[in-house]
């Protein structure tokens, strides 16, 4: 299993894999140690999150958006310049399969687990459908309390 995570410390991402049995995590960068809650992690399960420790966690596409974007732009781009040609077949064509391409790879990407409240993401984890979708009203808690300065 596999944990990207920003250190509170350096504020750098760090990422690390991990399993049930590992008891500290360590930032690449400022090797600050954080110790991982009891029980954060059940076998092959996360139960909470190993950094902040907040057990409040969701589920996403592990899709790149930017990687989304950029091949819809491309073909909104490519199609403009089949329509310039006036080949509108190609103009179509085009903007039909960037927008296939899409969600293809949305439906081909795995999942994993992030957390409301610092961030986290764990990929690789089983049973990732108990933590639920993400939620805006948890997420808008967090962040409330991130603009208050508490933590
Ligand atoms: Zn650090
Ligand atoms: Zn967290």
């Amino acid at each position: 299993m596999h944990l990207t995570f920003a250190c509170s410390e350096c504020q750098n991402t760090s990422s690390t894999d991990f399993d049930a049995d590992t008891q500290h995590v360590v930032c690449g960068h400022c090797q600050r140690s954080i110790e991982v809650p009891r029980g954060a992690v059940d076998g092959q399960r996360i139960k909470a999150c190993m950094v902040c420790p907040s057990r409040e966690l969701f589920v996403r596409k592990d899709f790149p958006q930017q990687l989304g974007v950029s091949i819809v732009v491309l073909g909104i781009v490519l199609s403009c310049v089949a329509w310039y040609y006036h080949a509108v077949v190609t103009t179509f064509a085009i903007l039909f399969s960037s927008v296939l391409i899409d969600v293809a790879l949305y439906l081909f990407m795995g999942e994993l687990v992030e957390c409301y409240r610092c961030h986290a993401q764990y990929r690789g984890t089983a049973d990732v459908a108990e933590h639920g979708a993400f939620d805006l009203e948890t997420h808008e808690k967090y962040r409330q309390r991130r603009l208050r300065g508490q933590s």
